[in-house]
């Protein structure tokens, strides 16, 4: 099977490492009511990364990331443009669920916030997609209405980000859902012009994500600065991208589920197998 990218599996070992390292976070409240850390599940090398809010009654449940009615819909969406969860990667802006599934509190963001950045240092996607009010103002570090930047395209260093609604907004809202399969529309636009995702909408350039960028190793630092503009970010050339784009573009030959529950039930297994490769 082609890869859609290169496949780079220390980027599996490293999601691998941060989530030995932050499975059993208590740096906030919301540690004490959770049933799971839900870290986020998908694929190491996955081209686009969706981001939500926080995990939900079922997510908790689970430990892992859309897993009710509002992933089920990201699920169909992602399908209605030729993808699945397999290709992606699913995470939060926070991997507890708030109690009552009331909104994210500032510290909590603040808390969990690097995380997240953490999990988009090493995966690089191509496209952010951050769903809803609470990811896409973390990423983008604004405090505009989700309303005025839906649908706009962004870059934050070599990654586009695309806030869209999120998906439980659409639920049952008609007319929202239509708004929602148009953005995933753009999202398909862009990944196919990824060499030149001008051609989809016009682009702000946001300088560098500093809360991001705080959250790089010195090494991908040293080796961004070295590999200089040309250089994808997290070692991702011009040319591993044109290679990419020939490439299968809706398969994966790597793939890792990386939740709590997986990492347990598949712990006693073969190693190689620990984190759901298949
Ligand atoms: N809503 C979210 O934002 N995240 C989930 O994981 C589930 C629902």
């Amino acid at each position: 099977m082609a890869a859609l990218r290169e496949t780079d599996s220390s980027k599996r070992d490293r999601l691998k490492e941060l989530y030995y390292q932050i499975k059993d976070c208590k740096l906030c409240d919301l540690h004490k009511t959770r049933i799971n850390f839900v870290f986020g599940s998908g694929n190491s090398n996955a081209p686009i990364i969706f981001v939500g809010e926080a995990p939900g009654r079922n997510e908790d449940l689970q430990g892992k990331p859309f897993v009710g009615q509002a992933g089920r819909l990201l699920d169909e969406l992602l399908l209605f443009i030729g993808f699945n969860r397999n290709d992606v990667f699913i995470a939060n802006v926070l991997k507890c669920r708030p109690p009552e599934n009331r909104d994210p509190g500032v510290t909590e963001i603040n808390t969990c916030k690097n995380y997240l950045f953490r999990q988009i240092e090493i995966i690089n996607p191509i496209i952010i997609c951050t769903m809803g009010r609470y990811s896409t103002q973390l990423v983008l570090d604004t405090s505009a209405n989700i309303s005025k930047l839906r649908g706009k395209i962004f870059k934050i260093g070599q990654s586009i980000v695309l806030p869209i609604n999120h998906p439980a907004a659409a639920l049952y809202t008609p007319s929202k859902l239509q708004v929602l399969r148009e953005d995933f529309k753009k999202i398909k636009d862009i990944f196919d012009n990824y060499e030149n995702p001008g051609a989809v909408g016009e682009i702000t350039v946001i300088s560098g994500l500093k809360k991001m960028d705080k959250s790089k190793t010195d090494k991908t630092r040293a080796g961004e600065a070295r590999a200089g503009e040309a250089t994808a970010g997290n070692a991702r050339t011009d040319e591993a991208r044109a290679g990419e784009a020939k490439a299968d573009k809706y398969r994966m030959d790597e793939e890792v589920q990386v939740s709590e529950n997986e990492y347990d039930e598949r712990a006693a297994k073969d190693k190689n197998q620990q984190l759901g490769l298949f």
